[in-house]
């Protein structure tokens, strides 16, 4: 069932937006080689709270962390940890989530530590225009298969692997609500998007082929090839004037 959101609660949803996005701009500035994946979560949690919010994904579904950390050939749900340490040519997807008065805001960007390898540049940009594509697709008189249309065609043109087992999702009081929101899809398809969605869109980009491969703690998910690969989030509301980011903070469009 798809919860459609009044404008007063997507005015409301807005705080869980900021504090998001802050967070994720702030835990993103951090990145450099030396710095452990439990560093930056420690951070990420210490924020989120100085900010009046609770952490969205730590103990969601058992799960440890304030923010999942996917570095190179992982695609999404990498556990923090003491023993991950960053190196020059890494890439790390940071995704994290906040939840204030109890709306969630849920959000993800793929930072470059130091300098990257061509390959691994070119997916930065490919997946963040992805996610633009996306975004820019979240409005009515659309269908829910346009915004994975949009988000596919990005991606495949410059030949990289559309993820099809993860998807982006419905988000309000709860994280996860329908729909599902893939990055694949046709136009004209799917439901009709209308004002009060509140969508999490988030394509994961893989550099070779789009299969994965679930590894052995049951959560963090590979590339099946070891290529890399990309993940950019954002939380939009679907609004009679088109797309309206929610993570965002006060006169930011986009993470630094
Ligand atoms: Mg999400």
């Amino acid at each position: 069932m798809i919860i459609r959101k009044s404008p007063a609660e997507i005015e409301a949803m807005r705080e869980a937006g900021r504090v998001s996005a802050k967070v994720l701009r702030e835990v993103g500035a951090l990145v450099k080689p030396g710095v452990t994946t439990a560093e930056l979560d420690e951070f990420a949690e210490t924020l989120i709270r100085l900010e009046g919010g609770i952490p969205a994904f730590k103990g969601y579904g058992g799960f440890p962390g304030s923010i999942c950390a996917s570095v190179n050939d992982q695609i999404v749900h990498g556990i923090p940890s003491a023993k991950v340490v960053l190196k020059e040519g890494d890439i790390i997807s940071i995704d994290t989530g906040a939840i204030v008065d109890g709306w969630v805001g849920d959000n993800a960007w793929t930072y470059a530590v130091g300098t990257v390898s061509p390959e691994k540049k070119r997916l930065l940009e490919v997946t963040e225009k992805c996610l633009w594509a996306g975004l820019d697709a979240a409005r009515p008189g659309n269908r829910l298969g346009d915004i994975g249309h949009a988000v596919q065609s990005v991606a495949e043109a410059a030949g990289f692997g559309v993820v099809r087992e993860y998807v982006g999702h419905g988000i309000g009081r709860d994280m996860h609500e329908d729909p599902n929101v893939p990055n694949y899809g046709r136009k004209h398809s799917g439901i009709r998007l209308e004002p009060g969605m509140v969508l999490a869109i988030e394509p994961m980009i893989n550099a070779g082929t789009h299969k994965t491969r679930q590894m052995p703690d049951g959560w963090l998910v590979c590339t099946r090839d070891g290529r890399p690969s990309a993940h950019f989030e954002k939380t939009v509301a679907v609004t009679e004037e088109g797309p309206v980011i929610l993570t965002a903070e006060e006169g930011r469009r986009r993470p630094v």
